[in-house]
């Protein structure tokens, strides 16, 4: 039985046709579906270009070349996007918006600019692309998924990532992505979500403060299958 519950969940997807590449919008989708399966009221709302940023309980921020990535970056510095994150809202960043909520990034020429700085991690231009598959071990699970990016993240030394890389590069070969506090950063492209509903149901979990019931849908199915295909046989 999905427990009910009356609050509303808001889930804002900022700035979908800056930070979406690969799809990364349908990571809200794929939160506010898993939400309303377990019987809690879920609002999606994509935040455009020159809307106000509103309050939600999760900001998911996607993937973007270079370009749209420092305008994205530029737009979320003079928005209300820092003080809601500093009052207790869920991010989840995906590749760009991983760069963005550091201290700086660098993209194509190696001009260095500044990020949000809600993170302490810094983005450095990498001597080549990484291009192709990331599978990553968080705790017992593998974050299944694959990368594009020229950056090359370090963290800083009170800051977790969110994952040991299996294959792949992530950040820096060895690690990918971060978290802290309540904010969670990955280069997985999927829609990372929609390939990992495990994580979808943490970061639902994280929010709602309980655990939700399992679910056994088409995606947890082709997770499952992912995992199986990965193991050494
Ligand atoms: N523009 C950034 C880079 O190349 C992020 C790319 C992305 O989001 N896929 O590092």
């Amino acid at each position: 039985m999905a427990r009910e519950v009356n609050t509303v969940l808001t889930i804002a997807t900022l700035l979908p046709d800056l930070l979406g590449t690969y799809g990364d919008g349908g990571n809200g989708l794929v939160l506010a579906q898993r939400a309303r399966q377990r019987g809690v009221h879920a609002l999606l709302v994509p935040v455009e270009l020159g809307q106000e940023i509103p309050e939600a309980s999760i900001y998911l921020l996607g993937g973007g070349e270079d370009g749209p990535q420092r305008l994205a970056c530029d737009l979320l510095s003079k928005s209300s996007f820092k003080q809601r994150v500093d009052n207790g809202a869920t991010v989840v960043a995906v590749c760009a918006g991983l760069q963005i909520l550091g201290h700086s990034f660098s993209v194509e020429g190696n001009d260095r600019y500044q990020g949000l700085g809600l993170v302490d991690v810094e983005t450095t231009r990498g001597t080549s692309r990484s291009v192709g598959e990331l599978c990553a071990r968080v705790g017992d699970r593998t974050l299944v998924g694959f990368e594009n990016h020229g950056g090359h993240t370090t963290l800083g030394p009170g800051i977790s990532p969110f994952g040991q890389v299996l294959r792949g590069r992530g950040n820096d070969g060895a690690v990918d992505g971060y978290r802290t506090g309540r904010i969670w950063a990955t280069y997985a492209h999927g829609p990372v979500l929609a390939l990992n509903p495990w994580l979808a149901d943490l970061v639902l979990e994280s929010v709602l403060g309980y655990e939700l019931e399992p679910m056994q849908s088409v995606a947890d199915q082709l997770y499952a299958e992912r995992c199986a295909a990965l193991s050494p046989r």
